[in-house]
Order: C-alpha cells, then sequence, then structure tokens
C-alpha cells in the first residue's frame, strides 16, 4: 500500500474522530483553564479508548489520530499526544512491573504522563543535559538489586545501587501536574549521549517539586526542581547510560505525528477561510471573488495537502521500518509545521480584526500553531536531519 493512500474504513474513522473532536471533546476543553491540566478531558480520551490505540498501533494511526481531533479540539489532541509521549518510554522499553504499575492508568487516562528531557542549558542539543544521577551512598551497591537489568555491579562502578536526582528540568509539558515523569538523567560525567539514563519518576517522590510556565501554548508547561530525589535501578527504564536511545526512539516516533498536528490546524484553518470568504462581502460581493483572495486559498489548500501526504508517506515509512526514515520524519516535522504556520496566518488576514478577537477559532489556532515549529526538533535541527541523510547516501 503506498503510504499516502489511506484506506476508505481509515477515512470513516478521521470522520469520526473529528466528530468526537468537535461534539463531546470541545465542551470538556472549554471547561479547562488554560494552563492547567485538564483530567476530565484525559479521562474521556481514556474511556473513548483512545489512549489504549496509542498503545496498540503504529504512528500512521497516531498521526491520523492527532490531525483529526486537532481539526476540532487541540486541547484534546495535545493530551493525547502528551500521554503518549510521556508513556511510550515505559510502554517501550520499560520494566513488566512499571509497565504493569503505570500503563492500565495511561490508557484510562487516570493517570497523567509527562517527558522531561530538556533543561534551562540543554534544548536542541539534548545530550548535553546535566540533570546529576549521583551514587547514592544510602542504597545498598550491587547487592541484588539489578536483576532487572543484569548488569554486573563491579562493571557498573558500584551504580547500580541506586541514584540521588540533583538539577532542573524546564518547559516539560504537563508539569507540574503529571503523576510520573520519564526523567533524563546523566549517569556518566562527560560522556555525551552515551552517559545519559532514562528513569520513571513519580511525581511524589520526595525531593521533586514543579512550578507552571505562563506560556503562549494552551496546555500546561512547567519547570522541574530535583533536590536529590532518590531512584532506585526499579525505577531505571531500559539500561542505565543506555537512556538517550529510550528518548530518541520515542522522539523518532512522535516526530511525523508533530507533523499531523499541525495539518489538522491548518485544515481547520482552511475550512474556516472557505466559509468566510464565500460569506463575508466587500465592494460589491463575496471575498473569493476577489482573485487574489482566491488564490491565496488555493495556496493554503495545496501547502496543506502536501504536508498531509508527507505526514502519512513519513508515518507508514516508520510502520514498514524502512531505512530512510529519519529523512522523511525530518521532512514531513519540518514542512508541515511550516504550512500550517503559514495557512493559519493567512486565514487570520482573510478574517480581518474578528480573527484576532480573543476566543475565535482562529485567535486559538494563531497561538497553538507557533510552538510545534520550536519543540521536538526546531525547524533549523530538521533540516539538519535531511541534509546529513542526503550527504549519508
Ligand atoms: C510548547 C512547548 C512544549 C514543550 N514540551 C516539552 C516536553 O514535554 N518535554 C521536553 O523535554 N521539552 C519540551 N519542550 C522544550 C523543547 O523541546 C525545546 O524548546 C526545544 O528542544 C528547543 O530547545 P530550546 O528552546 O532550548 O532552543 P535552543 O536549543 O536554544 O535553540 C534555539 C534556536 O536556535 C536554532 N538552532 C538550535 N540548534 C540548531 C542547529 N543544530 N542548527 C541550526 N539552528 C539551530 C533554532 O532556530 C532554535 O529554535 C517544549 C517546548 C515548547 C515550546
Amino acid at each position: 500500500m503506498p503510504g499516502f493512500a489511506l484506506e476508505p474504513q481509515q477515512r470513516e474513522w478521521c470522520e469520526e474522530l473529528r466528530a468526537l473532536a468537535a461534539e463531546r471533546l470541545r465542551p470538556l476543553a472549554e471547561k479547562g483553564e488554560p494552563g492547567r491540566l485538564n483530567r476530565p478531558l484525559v479521562a474521556a480520551l481514556g474511556e473513548l479508548g483512545l489512549l489504549e490505540r496509542l498503545f496498540s498501533s503504529g504512528a500512521l494511526d497516531l498521526c491520523l489520530m492527532r490531525e483529526s481531533l486537532a481539526h476540532g479540539c487541540t486541547e484534546a489532541e495535545t493530551a493525547l499526544a502528551l500521554q503518549g509521549l510521556g508513556a511510550s518510554p515505559v510502554a517501550r522499553a520499560g520494566t513488566d512491573a512499571q509497565r504493569a504499575r503505570w500503563l492500565p492508568g495511561v490508557r484510562e487516562g487516570r493517570l497523567v504522563a509527562g517527558f522531561a528531557l530538556s533543561e534551562p542549558g540543554a534544548g536542541s542539543d539534548a545530550a548535553a543535559l546535566e540533570l546529576r544521577a549521583d551514587p547514592d551512598p544510602d542504597q545498598d551497591h550491587g547487592q541484588d538489586q539489578d536483576h532487572d537489568h543484569g548488569q554486573d555491579p563491579d562493571q557498573d562502578g558500584g551504580r547500580a545501587g541506586g541514584w540521588l536526582l540533583s538539577g532542573e528540568k524546564c518547559w516539560i509539558s504537563n508539569a507540574p501536574y503529571a503523576d510520573f515523569y520519564t526523567v533524563f538523567a546523566r549517569t556518566t560525567p562527560d560522556a555525551g549521549a552515551r552517559g545519559i539514563t532514562a528513569f520513571l519518576v513519580p511525581a511524589d517522590r520526595p525531593g521533586l517539586t514543579g512550578s507552571a510556565l505562563d506560556m503562549l501554548s494552551p496546555h500546561p508547561i512547567g519547570a522541574l526542581a530535583f533536590d536529590r530525589v532518590r531512584v532506585t535501578p526499579d525505577d531505571v527504564i531500559g539500561a542505565p547510560d543506555q537512556g538517550f536511545r529510550v528518548a530518541m526512539d520515542t522522539l523518532n516516533l512522535f516526530r511525523p505525528s508533530v507533523g499531523a498536528f499541525a495539518v489538522g490546524m491548518a485544515q481547520a484553518a482552511l475550512d474556516a477561510t472557505l466559509a468566510h470568504t464565500a460569506t463575508r462581502t466587500a465592494f460589491g460581493g463575496p471575498l473569493k471573488n476577489l482573485q487574489s483572495v482566491a488564490h491565496q486559498v488555493a495556496e493554503m489548500a495545496t501547502r496543506t495537502e502536501a504536508a498531509r501526504l508527507l505526514v502519512y508517506a513519513a508515518a507508514a515509512a516508520y510502520d514498514r521500518n524502512e531505512p530512510d526514515v529519519p529523512r522523511s520524519s525530518a521532512m514531513a516535522k519540518l514542512f508541515a509545521t511550516e504550512a500550517a504556520q503559514y495557512v493559519v496566518d493567512a486565514a487570520v488576514q482573510l478574517h480581518g480584526a474578528r480573527a484576532l478577537q480573543r476566543g475565535h477559532l482562529l485567535e486559538h489556532l494563531y497561538r497553538e500553531v507557533r510552538a510545534p515549529r520550536i519543540y521536538e526538533g526546531a525547524t533549523e535541527v530538521q533540516r539538519t536531519i535531511i541534509a546529513k541523510e542526503l550527504y549519508a547516501r
């Protein structure tokens, strides 16, 4: 099956999801407070079986969900995506005990997850992170605690006994309200990407505190402070010093789906613009009769469709485990997020003043559309990935 041709049942599913977003999830989102965690909305995503689907299907389904939900309710889309981002490391690399303890709650929308990689001094250059995981002198080093990971404590510098986390994380979605975080910390100093370990840290661990950040994006984002937070080998996701791979595996899966979120927003802006320019009159006729307006709408539609095709192709390539996934995912994320910015901005222009009124769909999309060009690899970082892949051939 070519990556860009949806089956009829996939198209029907997208229609159903759009209707759910508009009719069932939008009212719940409107009852929430911007910047605060909306637990009833997360619970509804669980009841509808959408969170279950996050963990039971592939990248293309993830993209279809994100695109379709974003069309009618960006808050629901983001809540869904963040459960996936925070909990995927556990689902993909966690121990049986971690999965049994946390994933049922995530799937049901009872427990909320966060993905804590970025730091004030390490954003795009995530391998430079400095949250310290120091050996814990109070934990028994190397005695029967490392069975899950099969390390020989003597060969592990004694670190298998446990660690104390100290430092900061910043711009973490769902913080400080999440129930647990996948936290990436430095277990080996000066080892770059090779010295990072992923830990599952419950939010109520002593020494872990958080604060909300007031951001342009409507979803909750915060900073986390770690003051000698105790973690044991049972909290390690994957293996010590292998955490960067856990982070990259998760981001590789999610990268095309950020593009899908962007496509959903672009389509919503385009639909609103078609409706508006067909009915708003100026200079003796509807705006659509002005050729410059009609051409602008044609350009918006073309870029949205091109973005959609790149996203589907990248997701389908991921699901087929094709070798050029890094290139196609980077192209999809880059093109779709930039196209959505263009389309939403053009939609604002064609709506005039009303688009900027607080509460208007386009005022909301204008705030939502900006951040995806920065997070999970900024546009410039995607270009670097694409160029590297091209020259590696
Ligand atoms: C709404 C939102 C939600 C977020 N949620 C999370 C989350 O849940 N978990 C998490 O861990 N992080 C999260 N982040 C943080 C996000 O991952 C970082 O903002 C991102 O990685 C960029 O890092 P930075 O902001 O420090 O920018 P910097 O790394 O300082 O980069 C600034 C700019 O420099 C340029 N630049 C950087 N590197 C290159 C390069 N190699 N080549 C060319 N130009 C370059 C780009 O223009 C880039 O935008 C979130 C951010 C936002 C805005």
